[in-house]
């Protein structure tokens, strides 16, 4: 897959303290890069790099295979985390401003900001002033500036802090169609649902290494563990228990059901198949749900950190 940011072997260090230690990403055109990693792991550093906001003290990056140059702050769009708005300027006037900041005329950056404000239903907001907005309303302003003049790479740290449920929802769908319409997107993020529900590739970094990368798919299918959430009317159940008990990993299971079953998340051997586990469970009475257990970002995510720290 064609790479259209790469990141190798990037170190910062700030005097002393080592911010990040010899970390790569790649990230393919066309995919929603998810950037994570515990408080203070070296997340907004990287960003920072790649927006040449902080020189690497060792270490290049490329963009569409180019050595990173001024000239290519164009192609790219970036939320910062700290966010700050001119607080006495007018939302239309400062929209204005900072579109004209990334090259578009006065003319196109009109008709763009008319698109955007139309869009998100925040054209009444023109002429207020930005100390009047909500954080979240203010937040609202710097995503349309951001994205305004059609870079091909996004990058937005922390995009969601500070939005309500339905805000954070609208700003996802909206991150999404760019990525649907040709951009690449990368983001760092608590928010492990939206990981979940936007990336295809994640990288993971813990105290300025980073310690996990790859295939959202991929990285899921190697934390899975033949682990299977059954339910089960059984003919016996007091004799079906124990010997579930006594040939496989059992745990009780949460999953909600309408039946009287039985459940249990069991893990069967590396060598045995699901079709194994349904076998036996069929001798025993009848089944009502079988699903197998995906690991989540968030089961991910604190095994790989508890095992690297
Ligand atoms: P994250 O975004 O993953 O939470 P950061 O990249 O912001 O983490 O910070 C990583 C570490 O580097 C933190 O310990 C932070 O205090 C430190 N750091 C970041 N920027 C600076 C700076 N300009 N000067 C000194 N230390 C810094
Ligand atoms: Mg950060």
């Amino acid at each position: 897959m064609e790479k259209l940011l790469v990141a190798q072997n990037i170190s910062k260090n700030f005097g002393e303290f080592r911010a990040l230690d010899d970390a790569s990403i790649e990230v393919p055109k066309g995919s929603v890069f998810g950037l994570l990693g515990p408080n203070g792991a070296g997340k907004t550093t990287l960003l920072r790099i790649i927006n040449q906001i902080t020189m690497p003290d060792q270490g290049k990056v490329f963009l569409d295979g180019e050595p990173l140059q001024p000239h290519h702050i164009q192609n790219i769009g970036y939320l910062p985390e700290e966010r700050g708005l001119y607080k006495s300027m007018k939302v239309g006037e400062q929209a204005l401003y900072l579109a004209q900041l990334k090259g578009l005329s006065k003319t196109e950056a009109k008709a763009k900001l008319k698109y955007w404000f139309d869009r998100l239903e925040i054209g009444d907001w023109w002429d207020k002033k930005i100390q009047e907005l909500s954080k979240g309303m203010a937040q609202k302003i710097q995503f349309v500036v951001t994205v305004l003049h059609d870079p091909k790479l996004l990058i937005f740290d922390e995009p969601f802090s500070g939005f309500d449920p339905i805000n954070a929802n609208l700003i996802k769908d909206e991150i999404l169609k760019l990525r649907d319409d040709g951009a690449t997107i990368i983001f760092s993020t608590h928010r492990m649902e939206s990981v979940e529900e936007m990336c295809d590739h994640i990288a993971l970094i813990n105290k300025s290494k980073k310690i996990l990368d790859g295939k959202l798919l991929d990285i899921k299918r190697a934390y899975q563990n033949n682990t299977f959430d059954v339910g089960l009317i059984a003919t016996n159940p007091t004799e079906a228990s124990s010997l579930l008990t006594d040939k496989f990993n059992v745990q009780p299971a949460t999953f909600k059901s309408i039946n009287d079953d039985l459940k249990y998340r069991i893990q069967v051997a590396p060598d045995a198949s699901s079709n194994d586990l349904l076998h036996y469970l069929s001798s025993l009475g009848q089944i009502t749900h079988f699903n197998e257990v995906i690991p989540s970002v968030n089961d991910i995510f604190i095994e790989t950190i508890n095992k690297n720290n």
